[in-house]
């Protein structure tokens, strides 16, 4: 363990700042701080779009006084320190779409910043596999629309050719992304929310915002309160809440919807034994129904090996398990008609995959389509992560990124950004994602430097 001295805390009185830091965990704890409770902006949600968006704010602006506060213990706690790692490269999102746009952006940025930081990645590449004639014309339109989205490199391969790449890998036809690569997401948020402190930002964890409100000082309009009555001022707010970022979003007056329905996808991994069965990522061509990508082959970059996600409801905003059940949670998604409408629609599907979570041999079925050597004996119960859908009343899934500024009431909502839907591949175009977040603020907001 280490100590660091550091930035300034907000929530502390005293002058003099520590951090500790495991090395593995990466565990933030801080001690007691010097603080000044208004701040030119205040960026909510330690995810890896809150801080890339807080590094981002700091590096145009260094003169501005901001904050970034996250009600964890840590950094990257939620979806961002839970993902597949996937450096994606942009070939599935709608031509023209936001996701489109910062992914391919991101994706670049995301490797010449790792290697910057000197931060380890595996640009592994990664195979999209039809194994039913009935996949390749969804195969080929894919090809297409990663043309269009300038994808670099991109290759159709035929059987044969796939085998080349995954001796072991069976299919009729493939795309090969050879830049698709896999890093450890949660690492980079710690390097950005490190590069933020550099430049004179102030962190805080383990501080839930619950209430916004107006101040009397005409200068720092917004008082942003936890759950302990610790207050701070801001003239300016981002939020970046993830799973919640539709309750935060309505603490400022602004409408529910989106709202966001927590997905689990729960991961197997293969015996350390078996790791060299994928070399690179291993995908199905994705049901064009489902805003997700199908269980996958995924080799970590600590060297194991994931399968998944499947896609199961969780009981709670941060279900991570069976047994994570809130009440309160579970009875506003049921409450929910655009959920109710999705539960009719996809039925069938929602059953399957409950199945294939409680026997992980079926799980397994689905990637022994390509590589038909992984057998039951060759996985085990992984990790879990929650992934925050946003969905519409009328059931549909909204799959692009949603950046709002729609004003809430008051003085509080014109002053306040909302990040509403930042899915897969949010943790690829964190960077892309932070410049237009900038962007906007500062085109709205039109605060000084
Ligand atoms: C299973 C899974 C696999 C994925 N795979 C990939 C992948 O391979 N590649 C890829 O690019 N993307 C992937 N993604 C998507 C990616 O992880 C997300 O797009 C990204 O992490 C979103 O970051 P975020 O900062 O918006 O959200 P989060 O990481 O969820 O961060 C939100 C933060 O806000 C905090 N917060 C919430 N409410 C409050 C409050 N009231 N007060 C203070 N703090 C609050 C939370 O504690 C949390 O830390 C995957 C996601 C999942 C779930």
């Amino acid at each position: 363990m280490i100590a660091i001295k550091c930035a300034t805390s907000i929530t502390g009185t005293v002058a003099r700042s520590f951090m500790s830091v495991t090395s593995n965990t990466a565990a933030y704890r801080w001690y007691s701080c010097d603080t000044s409770k208004k701040f030119d902006i205040v960026v909510i949600g330690g995810g890896i779009v809150g801080a890339a968006s807080a590094r981002e704010l700091s590096l145009r602006h260094p003169s501005l006084n901001i904050a970034l506060v996250e009600k964890e213990d840590h950094f990257a706690y939620h979806q961002s320190g839970n993902n597949s790692g996937v450096i994606h490269a942009g070939i599935y999102y709608k031509p023209g779409s936001l996701k489109a746009k910062l992914c391919v952006q991101g994706m670049e940025l995301a490797y010449k910043y790792c290697d910057e930081k000197n931060i380890k990645y595996l640009k592994c590449g990664k195979l999209i596999v039809a194994t039913e004639r009935h996949e390749i014309p969804v195969l080929l339109d894919l090809y297409d629309r990663g043309i269009q989205n300038g994808v670099k490199d991109l290759q159709l391969l035929e059987g044969n050719e796939i085998r080349q790449i995954e001796p072991l890998c069976k299919g009729l036809q493939a795309i090969w992304s050879p830049n698709t690569g896999v890093v450890s997401w949660a690492e980079v948020t710690e390097s950005y929310v490190d590069d933020f402190k550099k430049c004179g930002g102030t962190t805080n964890l383990n501080f839930e915002v619950k209430r916004f409100s107006e101040s009397e000082n005409a200068e720092y309009p917004v008082v942003i309160s936890d759950n302990q009555s610790n207050n701070i001022s801001a003239k300016y707010v981002l939020t970046c809440c993830g799973l919640h970022s539709d309750t935060v979003a309505v603490l400022t007056g602004c409408p529910e919807e989106p709202k966001i329905i927590p997905f689990r996808g729960e991961y197997l991994y293969l015996v350390p034994s078996k790791s060299n069965l994928a070399k690179a990522n291993i995908y199905p061509v994705p049901d064009p129904r489902f805003p997700f990508l199908g269980v996958h082959i995924t080799p970590r970059i600590d060297g194991r090996v994931i399968l998944g996600p499947n896609a199961i409801l969780a009981y709670c905003k941060e279900g991570y398990k069976y047994s994570d059940v809130n009440m309160k949670d579970l009875k506003d998604i049921l409450a929910f008609s655009g959920f109710r409408k999705l539960a009719m629609k996809y039925a069938t599907f929602g059953v399957k995959e409950l199945t294939r979570s409680i026997f992980p041999s079926l799980q397994v079925k689905q990637v022994q389509k390509y590589i038909q050597e992984i057998t039951s004996a060759d996985v085990e119960r992984g990790p879990a992560g929650v992934r925050a859908q946003a969905m519409a009343k009328d059931g549909s899934l909204i799959e692009d990124f949603v950046f709002d500024s729609q004003p809430g009431s008051g003085a509080i909502g014109s002053r306040v950004l909302h990040c509403r839907n930042a899915p897969s591949p949010g943790a690829t175009s964190s960077l892309a994602i932070a410049k237009m977040i900038a962007d906007k603020m500062e085109s709205e907001f039109k605060f000084k430097n």
